[in-house]
């Protein structure tokens, strides 16, 4: 029995292949476990991803430990040992990258513009996504950041700027979106900005001694 499961989603992007099934866990839930997963578990304030495992449906993907724990809705055709088609739900994959890519660009954009706030946070699950930074109080001027930060994210999109992961995918993987500063991330990515169609800025709202700068955002 392995002890951890191989994060091969964390090097490559592939929506369909093999795996080969470890374990099968009928409990409350019904779980798969499989030697390299190709499914990103929720964590990191992105979204699991969803799919399928030969015939079950991938309702949820979930860190456990070193283990990575497939949610199906049935374990019936599956057995331990044997080789299964996968398919990650790629359109639900490339929102999701889409909003974890327009995250890293808010706070790589909203640190640049030397307003002395710093990203602390970020949850980019669709429908309410937000980037939380901490920086010093400031009474009003929210309204101008949105619409300076709004601006400079449409000139950045309207480029051709490559999305980098770089260092080892396994223990020192960073994203790099074109010049700004590398950041440490576990999550997955469009591999340049031209794959998301428009960021739009809901609000900036202080709340405690955080900046909160709440989004969506569109794939093309
Ligand atoms: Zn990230």
């Amino acid at each position: 029995m392995e002890s951890s499961t191989k994060k091969v989603y964390l090097e490559r992007a592939d929506a369909t292949g093999n795996v080969v099934v470890t374990e099968l866990i009928a409990g409350e839930s019904l779980i798969v476990r499989v030697a390299e997963t190709w499914f990103h578990p929720q964590g990191g304030g992105q979204k699991s991803d969803r799919g399928t495992i030969g015939p079950a449906r991938v309702l949820h993907v979930a860190h456990n430990g070193g283990m990575v724990d497939h949610f199906v809705d049935s374990l019936a055709g599956l057995s331990v040992g044997g080789t299964y088609g996968f398919a990650v739900d790629s359109a639900w994959r490339t929102l999701n990258s889409v909003y974890h890519s327009s995250g890293h660009l808010i706070a790589g954009v909203l640190e640049s513009l030397q307003h002395g706030l710093t990203a602390v946070a970020g949850h980019q699950w669709p429908g309410e996504a937000r980037v939380e930074f901490e920086g010093p109080a400031e009474a009003s001027g929210f309204d101008g950041l949105a619409t300076e930060l709004s601006t400079r994210l449409r000139e950045l999109l309207s480029k051709s700027i490559e999305v980098k992961v770089t260092g080892d995918p396994y223990s020192s993987r960073e994203i790099q979106i074109g010049d700004f500063p590398p950041i440490p991330c576990g999550g997955t990515h469009v591999r340049a900005l031209s794959e998301i169609s428009v960021i739009r800025v809901l609000s900036i709202k202080r709340k405690g001694n955080r900046v909160r700068v709440a989004y969506d955002a569109l794939p093309p």
